[in-house]
């Protein structure tokens, strides 16, 4: 298949360990088409450089600047893309469009890696009671972020419940959620945003991309049409692995394409 990875973090992001130059080099070798390059922009941590995330003021606009020199430097071998992922991007606004205006920005990812005044959620200690309380949060603050309009793709739904997973050696029930879950879909589809579905599920405890195939066919259903890959790598290693595990669950879905963005603009690669 044609791979355009849409979700790689490089050396600007604070767990992440290539410079741009080497995984594009990476990405030759493997034969993927394209790769976004999607640092992390926690954006509640932006007015600090004193957080573990270090100081994203400085470090998104390198990433950027690493992305378009790349990009010059791989022309005709490999489409390399400029992008951010933007965590918790309604927790400060004008911090956010400070970082946005640094670049000429291809793709914006928005996640939500931690709700307010928590830690992200792969440090959270979880309970069969507290994973309620926190899909709840998590799902509802969800609704909020799909009804910016800043962003391109979002980035995988479900993100938690690997934890969770992990922790309690038990899938927890969503069933729950179905109703704010759709109602996310339908913003998404009434504002032509992409889901992503994040393969760097298959390198956790839960084994499989995320969302799930039950919730990427809803996402059909509730009339979504752009879907973007992406593996979420922070090395050379995940880089457009597990690309084929996407693939089904789209066509399964009952997707014929995905998208790459290209100045905010999906370019379908057919399935
Ligand atoms: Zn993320
Ligand atoms: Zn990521």
């Amino acid at each position: 298949m044609i791979i355009c990875d849409s979700h790689v973090h490089s050396k600007f992001s604070f767990d992440g360990e290539c410079s741009a130059e080497m995984l594009c080099s990476c990405a030759v070798e493997k034969g993927i088409s394209s790769i976004t390059i999607t640092d992390h922009c926690e954006v509640e941590c932006l007015h600090t450089s004193e957080t573990e995330y270090g100081d994203m003021r400085k470090n998104i606009p390198l990433s950027f600047e690493a992305s378009k020199q790349a990009a010059g430097e791989f022309a005709g071998k490999l489409d390399v893309y400029t992008g951010v992922e933007m965590g918790q991007p309604l927790s400060n606004p004008e911090l956010r469009e400070e970082i946005l205006s640094k670049g000429q920005i291809d793709f914006v990812l928005a996640s939500l890696h931690s709700l307010d005044e928590t830690e992200d959620f792969y440090y959270l200690k979880y309970t069969e009671d507290n994973v309620k309380t926190y899909l709840e949060r998590y799902f509802s603050q969800l609704l909020d972020i799909s009804l910016w309009d800043g962003f391109d793709s979002l980035a995988h739904l479900t993100y938690p419940i690997r934890y969770m997973y992990a922790q309690l050696e038990k899938m927890p029930d969503l069933k729950p959620y179905g109703e704010v879950i759709d109602e996310i879909f339908r913003n998404l589809v009434k504002n032509k945003k992409a889901l992503e579905i994040n393969v760097g599920g298959c390198r956790s405890a839960v084994k499989a991309p995320q969302p799930d195939f039950d919730l990427v066919k809803r996402f059909r259903q509730a009339g979504g049409k752009y879907l973007t890959f992406g593996s979420d790598a922070h090395n050379t290693q995940a880089l457009g692995a597990y690309f084929e595990k996407a693939r089904e669950i789209a066509v399964k879905a009952g997707f014929d394409c995905y998208y790459v963005y290209k100045n905010h603009q999906p370019v379908p690669i057919m399935l």
